[in-house]
Parts: C-alpha cells; structure tokens; sequence
C-alpha cells in the first residue's frame, strides 16, 4: 500500500490531537507515515506518540530554520519528502499554518489541493473527501484528480484510534530554498494559560451569547464548560459587549469550530454564528424564544431561561463524573 503523509502538528514537546486524527483517517487510505519538524529533544517522545497511533514510519526532520521562520521552511521538507516517498496523499491539519503550508505544497507538486474536509474515505480512483458548505445545507464530495492530492482536514473529522505499528524512524535532511528564510519570527508570547482546551480542537464546546446578559454571567458558562472538560465559546454580540474576549469568538469572523458536542446558550442563530459551528456532531440549543433560529439548526433544544436550564446541567454533569 502507498505511504500516506501526515503532517504533524505539535506544540509543547507533545503532538496535538488533530494530527492523532489523521493518522487514524490515514489508514483508510494507504500506510500512514507521519512527517515530524522541528521537535528537537522532545521528537522521541512524540515520535512514540505517533507511532502509537499507527504511524508506519516517522520522517523527522530537525533545524532551527523550522522555529525561527514562518511557513516555508515546512514546505521544503514536506516537498522534499514527499518527492522521495511519491505518497498517495498528503494529510494537513486544517489551521490557518496548515492550510497555507498545504496551498504552497499543492502548488510545488503541481497537485490538486482539497481543504476543510470534514471526512476523507479510499475512493475508487484516490481519497474522497466531504466538505461541508453553505451553514451545512450542502455536503460536497470532492476528489483529487490531479498530481498527489494534498488534503487539509478539520479538527475532529475523527477520533484518534490507537493502534500498534512499525514506526521506522528516518532521519531526514532538509535543504532550504532562498525563500524559506523570507519571513523571519521576531518574538514568541505564551498564551494565557487555561485549564480548558483549545477552543478550535475541543470535543466539547459551551457557547455564550447576548442572552448570558453581561460578562460575570457567563460564569454560568464556565461552569458548565469545566464540568464537561470544554472549551467556552461566544457569539460576536457578546464578544462586541466585552463580555468575553475576541479570541473566543465562534463565526464568520470569528473561529470555526467542529466538535463533537456544541452547546448555544443564549445565542440566536443568525447565518454568521452558524458558519462558525454548523459541522458541529451534535448541537444543543438552550433559548427562552421557541422561534429562534438555532433551534431549525439544533439536534436538541431547551426552550427555557439559561439561568434555570444552566445550572441544573453543570450539577448533573458534575453529579455523573461520580
Ligand atoms: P441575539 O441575536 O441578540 O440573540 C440573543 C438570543 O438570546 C435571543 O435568541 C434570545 O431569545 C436569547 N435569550 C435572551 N435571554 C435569554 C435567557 N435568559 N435564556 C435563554 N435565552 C435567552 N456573529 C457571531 O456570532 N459570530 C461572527 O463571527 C459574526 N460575524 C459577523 C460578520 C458580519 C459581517 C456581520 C454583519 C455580522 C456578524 N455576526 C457574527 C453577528 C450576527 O449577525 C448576530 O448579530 C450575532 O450572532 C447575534 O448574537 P447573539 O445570537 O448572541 O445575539
């Protein structure tokens, strides 16, 4: 079977979970092989990680150049490995990093290129991907039908399987182009730590909206949120009434999110919301209008006052933990 590259995505000596995803995608299509950068002393461990979850083989390439510059750097070695494996595809995660990382490598391979796919399958004549489109009114399947298909996937397509797996480590040595030090990273600034995980890899999402009514309100949202291990969402009306940080913002303007549970609480439903979170498994809406739109959306729906409906949740989910 053919090699299926993944590109991981890794921060703080440990792969993230949406490159877990894809090697766990990748082996319906081919023998996945994870592409590892830039990991320096923390690459045995992750490498262990991937190889865990199924990655046959582990290109790990190391250089200063990875950290020090943006992008390209990235798409040197995945070329580069990628002309010396001739994969059956390229999986990305689909970050704003990775779907530019995917775009310069389609383009390098002369190849087509399939972004925020929401399911990637075998087809019969390469990877069938499904993209969600227009507030999850459309699904397109969609296939590449030129050179290596080079497939960005969303976080949560699918849920990591472990599983045993050769996982030859091959060290690689990378040769930049000119262009891979173009643009250079001046400084580095921690994000503010929190417990909750990343709202655009969250398997779990509790969103907030105008309803919550005022930012020591959306307490109630947290605690809900920390009950369930999620991350805390807002609408841009109550991002816009400083009520919770942009950062948080799910929509159109804001970030896409796709877990596997969302939660709208106190938040309309308009057409911008949506675009943000409609691929969302299952969503849950709690609004005290019986005709607000989230409910044509939801998949379940409390007509009620958030701060009733709220609290009873978080002590059930509190309760079930044991
Ligand atoms: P509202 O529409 O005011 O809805 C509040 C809801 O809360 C109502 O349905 C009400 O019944 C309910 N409610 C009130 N009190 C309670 C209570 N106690 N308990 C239960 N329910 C209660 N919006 C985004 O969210 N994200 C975006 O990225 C985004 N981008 C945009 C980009 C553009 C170009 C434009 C024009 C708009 C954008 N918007 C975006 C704004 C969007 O159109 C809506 O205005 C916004 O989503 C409304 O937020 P909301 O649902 O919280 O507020």
């Amino acid at each position: 079977m053919s090699e299926i590259l993944v590109l991981v995505d890794h921060a703080d000596g440990a792969a993230r979970k949406p490159a877990l995803e894809l090697l766990t995608l990748a082996r319906r299509l081919g023998t996945p092989s994870a592409v590892l950068l830039g990991a320096g002393d923390t690459a045995p461990s992750i490498a262990a990680t991937l190889v865990e979850h199924g990655a046959e083989k582990v290109y790990c390439a190391d250089a200063s150049e990875f950290a020090d510059y943006l992008v390209v750097p990235k798409v040197d070695a995945l070329e580069q490995i990628a002309q010396r494996a001739s994969p059956a595809a390229v999986l990305v995660t689909s970050s704003a990093e990775g779907k530019e990382i995917a775009a310069r490598l389609a383009l390098r391979l002369d190849s087509g290129l399939i972004t925020d796919a929401v399911d990637v399958e075998a087809g019969e004549s390469g990877p069938l991907t499904t993209q969600s489109a227009f507030a999850a009114t459309y699904s397109v399947r969609s296939t590449v039908t030129r050179g290596t298909p080079v497939i960005t996937v969303k976080p949560n397509a699918a849920t990591p399987e472990p599983t045993a797996a050769a996982g030859t480590l091959e060290e690689v040595a990378i040769a930049f182009s000119p262009a891979a030090t173009g643009t250079s990273v001046v400084s580095r600034a921690p994000r503010q730590v929190s417990n909750r995980p990343d709202l655009t890899e969250a398997a779990v999402v509790v969103s907030g909206g105008r309803g919550v009514g005022s930012a020591e309100s959306f307490a109630v949202i947290e605690a809900l949120a920390d009950s369930l291990g999620a991350a805390v969402g807002a609408s841009r009306a109550a991002v816009d009434a400083g009520w919770y940080p942009h950062s948080s913002q799910v929509g159109q303007t804001g970030k896409t999110v796709s877990p596997q549970l969302y939660l709208a609480n106190g938040i309309s439903g308009a057409i911008q919301h949506r675009a943000g979170m409609q691929t969302s498994k299952t969503i849950v809406a709690v609004n005290k209008d019986a005709e607000a739109p989230i409910f044509d959306l939801a998949d379940f729906g409390v007509v009620g006052d958030l701060f009733d409906v709220l609290p009873q949740l978080t002590a059930e989910a509190e309760a079930r933990k044991g």
